[in-house]
C-alpha cells in the first residue's frame, strides 16, 4: 500500500468518529502511551507500520480540539480546506524563509497578508508576517516598537543595544496576558520596570490613569481579555498619546470581531494603533501553529527583524518573508490561511464569528436560567461560569472533564473562581451546546 492511501484511511477514520470519542481522553488511553516508550530498535520499521502504531496509541490520546464540543482556553478547530492545505504544503515541504525557495509560499504569504489588512481595516501598508503564534506576533511588534521610540530619541538599538539607551516606558494593563511579559522580558525590558494601569471589572484597561508624555514610550493594549472576552478602549488610548509613543494591540482572538459587521463595534479604533497580534490558530480556526503580526511602519519592522546590517527595504520589488519576522528557515504557514480564507470568504468568517457568539450567549443564559451566575459581560465567544468556592469548582470542573461530553477549564476571575466557556470552532453546532449545557448543569448540581 501506498504510505499516502494508508495514511489517508486513518485520518478519515479519526475524523469521522470525532463526535463519538470522549472530548478528553480517559486515563487508561493516557497510560497505554506508555508502549511507544520502547528502548530505540536497532532494525527499521516500515512506514505504514510505524503509522499504524502512532494511530492506534496515539489518536485515542489526543484532545478532541476538532470536534465541536472543546471549549478550553482559546483553541480554535481546524477548517477542512485549512486541514486540507496544510497537508498539502507538508507533502510540498516548503521553505518559506525566501521566495527563491518557494515562489508558492511567498505567493500566499502576500495574498493572504493583503486579504487580513483588508479583514482588520487596517492600513493597505502595513507591513507583517507568520509566525508561531501570537506569542511571537507580540514579540516581532514590541521589536518594530523598541526600534521606532528609540530611533526617534536618537538611539539606534541595533546596534547599540539597550545598554545606556534612553529609557522607554513600557505601560501595560493589570489585565495583560501573560505571553506580552514573557515578550517583554525577552526583549530586554525587565519585568519589574513595567508600569501596570488599573483595570476596570471587565478587564479593560483604565484609559485616563495611563500616563501621558513625549518621552519614549510603548503602550500594550488588549483586544479581547482572554477570560471576559473585553476590549481595551484602543481609540481613547490612542487619542491621548504623546509624541514617541507606540500603541500596540494583542488580539490574539478579539482582532477577528472586526470580521464581524456585528461585532466591529468593539475593535473601534484599533487602526489608530501602530501594531497588531493575532492568532489563526485560534478563531480564523487553521491548524497549529500560526500567529500574524502588522505593523503600521513597515522600515521599522524590517530594520527589527532583519538579518542585515545595514537596514534598508530591498529596491526589488521582492519581499522576503523572513525579513519581517524572527526565523529563517520556516514551515509555510500562510497556505492554510489562504484556504481558510478562501473556502470561508468573507461572508463566511463573518458567520463563523458571529455563530460562536451566539453560541456563547446561549451558554450563559441556559446557565443563568439554571441560577449560575455569569461573572463577565458575554460581548464576544467568552463566558465565565461561577459555581462556588475554589474546591466546588474545582470539583465541578473535574467531573465534567471526566464525563468527556465536553471539555472546559478553570480560572480565577478578580478573585472569583469560575469555570472558563471559549467558543472558537467552526464545528460547534447548537446541538454541541445543547448536549454540553446538559453535562455542566448535571454536574454542577451533583
Ligand atoms: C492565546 C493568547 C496569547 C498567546 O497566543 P499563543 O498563540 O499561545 O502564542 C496572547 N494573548 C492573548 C489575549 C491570547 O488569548
Amino acid at each position: 500500500m501506498h504510505f499516502i492511501d494508508g495514511f489517508a484511511t486513518i485520518a478519515k477514520n479519526y475524523i469521522d468518529k470525532i463526535h463519538e470519542d470522549p472530548v478528553y481522553p480517559g486515563k487508561n488511553v493516557i497510560d497505554n502511551l506508555k508502549q511507544l516508550d520502547t528502548t530505540l530498535q536497532h532494525e527499521s520499521t516500515d512506514t505504514n507500520a510505524v503509522l499504524h502504531l502512532l494511530h492506534e496509541l496515539g489518536s485515542p490520546a489526543t484532545v478532541k480540539s476538532t470536534g465541536g464540543r472543546y471549549f478550553g482556553f482559546v483553541t480554535g478547530g481546524c477548517l477542512p480546506a485549512a486541514m486540507s492545505a496544510k497537508l498539502l504544503a507538508t507533502v510540498w515541504d516548503q521553505n518559506g524563509a525566501l521566495t527563491v525557495m518557494s515562489p508558492i509560499a511567498s505567493a500566499c504569504e502576500n495574498i493572504a497578508g493583503k486579504w487580513l489588512l483588508q479583514i482588520f481595516s487596517l492600513p493597505a501598508e502595513c507591513g507583517f508576517g507568520f509566525v508561531t503564534g501570537d506569542t511571537m506576533a507580540n514579540f516581532t511588534a514590541l521589536a518594530a516598537a523598541r526600534h521606532s521610540v528609540l530611533q526617534k530619541a536618537g538611539w539606534d538599538v541595533e546596534s547599540k543595544g539597550l545598554f545606556n539607551a534612553p529609557e522607554i516606558k513600557v505601560i501595560v494593563g493589570e489585565e495583560v496576558h501573560i505571553s506580552v511579559l514573557k515578550v517583554l522580558n525577552m526583549l530586554g525590558f525587565g519585568r519589574d520596570r513595567i508600569i501596570r494601569i488599573p483595570v476596570d471589572g471587565q478587564g479593560r484597561m483604565i484609559a485616563e490613569k495611563v500616563p501621558v508624555s513625549n518621552d519614549p514610550a510603548i503602550i500594550c493594549t488588549q483586544s479581547g481579555n482572554v477570560n471576559s472576552g473585553a476590549f481595551d478602549d484602543v481609540e481613547t488610548i490612542c487619542s491621548m498619546k504623546g509624541k514617541n509613543t507606540w500603541v500596540h494591540v494583542d488580539g490574539a482572538f478579539g482582532l477577528w470581531a472586526a470580521a464581524s459587521p456585528q461585532k466591529k463595534y468593539l475593535v473601534k479604533g484599533i487602526e489608530l494603533a501602530d501594531s497588531w497580534a493575532t492568532d489563526a490558530h485560534k478563531w480564523l480556526n487553521v491548524p497549529y501553529d500560526c500567529g500574524i503580526v502588522f505593523v503600521r511602519d513597515k522600515e521599522a519592522m524590517f530594520s527589527s527583524m532583519s538579518a542585515t546590517t545595514a537596514a534598508y527595504i530591498p529596491t526589488n520589488a521582492l519581499r522576503e518573508p523572513f525579513q519581517y519576522v524572527p526565523e529563517m528557515s520556516r514551515q509555510a504557514r500562510a497556505i492554510p490561511v489562504w484556504a481558510a480564507l478562501k473556502s470561508l470568504g468573507t461572508s463566511g468568517l463573518s458567520a463563523m464569528i458571529e455563530k460562536n457568539c451566539i453560541q456563547a450567549k446561549q451558554f450563559a443564559d441556559a446557565l443563568t436560567a439554571e441560577g449560575f451566575a455569569i461573572l463577565n459581560d458575554v460581548v464576544l465567544n467568552q463566558v465565565l461560569v461561577h459555581f462556588g468556592d475554589v474546591e466546588k469548582t474545582n470539583a465541578i470542573i473535574k467531573s465534567i472533564q471526566e464525563e468527556g461530553v465536553c471539555w472546559c477549564g478553570g480560572t480565577v476571575w478578580q478573585g472569583k473562581p469560575a469555570m472558563r466557556i471559549s467558543v472558537s470552532s467552526w464545528a460547534t453546532t447548537n446541538e454541541d451546546v445543547q448536549l454540553s449545557v446538559r453535562s455542566i448543569i448535571k454536574h454542577a448540581k451533583m
